[in-house]
């Protein structure tokens, strides 16, 4: 029997805010909790209530987190006639025995899909072969989780392996640089994209002019947050 999904929210049509896929018209699946408790997190409410993060801030569970029908969802993300839905979190994966009967009945109507996934938990084999692309955010230090929570070997290795995979960090200044490299020398990544970090339009603004030149010294390739330069912390866009 399908288990309820545990939904955050839904919302559409609006445009990916950041990698790859940056500027498509796309719908998002928001899913609620996260194994991490990263002191940055821009999606605070899908998962902390106690404060941990958001400056303190507790979220109610109760207002932010929706059991819902896999069959509902389906509709709700149809209904925006969109060619990309992304799947994100909070920790999607967390979910992803769940999700399978989800991203079945979208690649069955055509869909292409991306989930975001911070990299913990290796991607179920349904998910795989139905073509799901995984953009992989692993933490780095500035997260203030610990290593052995953000980084597991076994899961950033097969996701390097699966041939959509893009990898994504959140990036203050150079230094975190240093610190991406290994990870990308330790675990043979492909496909590595530099996020700055920032809540607000003039942070992400200055942090990505801090970052580009060694961004494009080092080979890689850098994404704004276009929501963010938009939209700022407006929720559902
Ligand atoms: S992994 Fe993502 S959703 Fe989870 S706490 Fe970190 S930034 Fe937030």
């Amino acid at each position: 029997m399908e288990q309820d999904l545990v939904v955050n929210e839904v919302f559409g049509p609006t445009v990916q805010g950041e990698g790859r896929s940056m500027g498509r018209r796309c719908a998002f699946l928001r899913l609620g909790g996260c194994n991490l408790s990263c002191s940055w997190c821009d999606t605070p409410y899908t998962w902390d209530w106690v404060g941990a993060a958001d400056g303190g801030i507790a979220h109610d569970p109760r207002k932010e987190l929706h059991r819902r029908p896999v069959g509902d969802v389906v509709e709700e993300l149809l209904a925006f006639d969109t060619e990309l839905i992304v799947i994100s979190g909070g920790e999607p994966l967390g979910q992803q025995e769940r999700l399978i009967p989800l991203v079945a009945a979208l690649t069955e109507r055509g869909k292409e899909i991306e989930i975001e996934t911070n990299g913990t938990h290796a991607a179920h084999p349904e998910l795989v072969a139905a073509g799901v692309r995984f953009n992989v955010s692993p933490k780095l230090s500035h997260s203030g989780d610990p290593l052995r929570r953000r980084i597991v070997p076994a899961a950033l290795t097969s996701l390097s392996a699966l041939p959509g995979s893009t990898f994504k960090f959140v990036c203050q200044n150079t230094r975190d640089l240093d610190e991406v490299a290994q990870l990308v020398t330790d675990f043979d990544l492909p496909s590595v994209w530099i996020m700055p970090i920032g809540r607000t339009a003039d942070d992400v603004t200055k942090h990505m002019g801090e970052l580009a030149d060694a961004v494009v010294e080092r080979g890689w390739n850098l994404t704004t947050r276009l929501h963010t330069l938009l939209w700022g912390e407006k929720r559902g866009v």
